[in-house]
């Protein structure tokens, strides 16, 4: 069988900005130094618009805007409830504009547009609910009986440094941006370079929405330039980061002469482990959408199916079969499940992986490009069985729409398998056992385990990931406790 595809013609959005910029103190300026970076359309490959290419000198000026609107302006003084009713709106008018959003988000990112239409839906409802959790924060008080009452006064931080990766870029960075900016934080956000467009999108918004001056700063250019002076600039106590773990290394070190607060959400390599006892037909819907939705470029894909004995032969048919019928196309088209990668560079990494998994496992779908495509980034769902632990397709995070199934007769081995890598951020476990279930879910080395069920976040967890998918957690008070100070104020009664 072959991959379906859906072959609509290529959409271009009309009323695409001339040039990209920053936005810093409330305007939209160029880089200082006037150099700009090309971004390019994922079905063409070709450049479709310039951003201007951030340095330490524009990071310097957007510091001192942000820095500025901290000590002197209303933002982290504002009431929470004041502070709230900015993040509501905020969220209307995403919730408003989603069409559009996704439009640009898909035509940027090589998203299939219904599926970035649900991450801007995603995106307002994290300004929601942190608008939500700023006017319900309690802080806590002790009594020690006829001697002290002590009390924790939270305090919002100062310039918050965000940095943030290209999948699914407009959600991402509202998970950063509302809890920053509920708790009263001003914020630099450094957008990824392959998809600037979308971030380009929140000035207006947040000036509609009442935002003061100087609150929201943004920054374009490469990680190596604008992101690392963010990283080492003095004024910036805090880095919220997203995105590779080797990156992620990068950061810390260079952090680590300030001493900055440091929140981590790394790669992965998260394991969906089906039991033989499983409801068969929900995990296989499950482990397809699980690791091809939102193109397979997702930190908490299940890109490795560890399957039992016994259900083995049955499942790798049968998710193969389904596998080809996953229908890839052009982004702007409603019929199309997996688009374009972001990227030619990343193409290139993930074609590069298939390559590798054909001499080290056995291909089952996909593994070249879909028939009728000449140009951009598209490649077929593809499935590897009988992949060994040590393959490098079952070690390495290739962050695209490529699966290994690895069969496995005991749990034991089962859990051995899903611990071996280096990443930890998700799991997904099919089982109708529920001792195994839970006993089996916990013993998992993952952030975030989801056990009969797809990856439904809900927004009060813990999100984030152990060993080296991530440092610190955020979601919920969680995320409230990364972005504040919790002063403990004693009193002798
Ligand atoms: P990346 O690490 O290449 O880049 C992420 C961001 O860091 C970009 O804005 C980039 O410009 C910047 N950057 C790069 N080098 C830097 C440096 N030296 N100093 C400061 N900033 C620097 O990651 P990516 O390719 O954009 O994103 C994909 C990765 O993100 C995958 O590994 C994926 O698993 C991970 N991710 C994790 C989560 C999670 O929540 N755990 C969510 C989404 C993506």
């Amino acid at each position: 069988t072959d991959t379906q595809t859906a072959l609509a013609t290529r959409h271009v959005p009309e009323g695409l900005p001339s040039r990209i910029q920053h936005y810093i103190d409330g305007e939209f300026v160029d880089s200082a130094d006037g150099d700009t970076f090309d971004v390019l359309d994922p079905v063409t490959n070709e450049t479709y618009v310039q951003a201007a290419a951030g340095k330490k000198a524009d990071i310097d000026r957007a510091v001192a805007a942000a820095r500025r609107a901290f000590t002197e302006g209303p933002w982290p003084r504002m009431l929470p409830r004041e502070r709230s009713r900015v993040l509501h709106r905020i969220a209307d008018i995403v919730e408003s504009r989603d069409a559009r959003l996704a439009e640009l988000e898909s035509f940027d990112s090589g998203l299939p547009i219904t599926q970035a239409l649900g991450q801007a839906r995603r995106a307002a409802e994290n300004f929601r609910f942190f608008a939500d959790l700023i006017v319900a924060q309690a802080d806590d008080a002790y009594k020690v009986p006829g001697r002290q009452m002590n009390y924790v006064n939270r305090k919002p931080i100062g310039v918050a440094g965000l940095i943030t990766p290209w999948n699914t870029p407009f959600m991402l960075e509202s998970w950063k941006l509302g809890p920053a900016l509920a708790t009263g934080n001003t914020v630099v956000l450094k957008p990824a370079e392959f998809t600037p467009l979308s971030a380009s999108l929140w000035a207006g918004i947040f000036e509609e929405a009442g935002l003061p001056k100087g609150v929201f700063n943004l920054v374009n250019g490469l990680g190596e330039d604008a992101g690392d002076a963010l990283v080492k600039h003095p004024d910036v106590p805090l880095i919220s980061f997203t995105g590779e773990s080797r990156t992620g290394q990068i950061i810390f070190g260079n952090a680590a002469p300030f001493l900055k607060g440091l929140s981590m959400e790394l790669g992965g390599k998260s394991p969906a482990v089906v039991f033989a006892d499983a409801d068969l037909d929900a995990a296989i819907d499950a482990t397809i959408f699980g690791v091809f939705s939102l193109n397979g470029e997702r930190c908490t894909a299940g890109s490795r199916i560890l399957v039992e004995r016994p259900i083995y032969d049955e499942f790798v048919k049968r998710y193969a079969a389904q596998a080809d019928r996953v229908v890839v196309g052009y982004p702007h088209d409603p019929k199309t499940e997996v688009g374009a990668l972001v990227h030619p560079e990343h193409y290139d990494k993930v074609v590069s992986y298939i390559e590798i998994g054909k001499s080290e496992a056995r291909l089952v779908a996909g593994g070249d490009r879909p028939d009728g495509f000449e140009t951009g980034n598209f490649v077929r769902p593809t499935v590897f069985a009988d992949v060994a632990p040590d393959a490098r397709i079952f070690q390495e995070e290739i962050f695209g729409p490529v699966v290994a199934i690895t069969p496995f007769d005991t749990d034991e081995e089962a859990l051995e398998l899903a611990n071996g890598v280096r990443y930890g951020l998700a799991a997904y476990v099919w089982t109708n056992d529920l001792k195994r279930a839970h006993n089996f879910s916990q013993a998992i080395e993952a952030g975030m385990v989801w056990l009969n069920s797809n990856n439904v976040r809900d927004l009060r967890t813990p999100f984030g990931g152990v060993k080296a998918s991530g440092l610190g957690h955020e979601g919920g008070y969680r995320s409230i406790d990364f972005y504040t100070d919790q002063q403990a104020v004693h009193i002798t009664l």
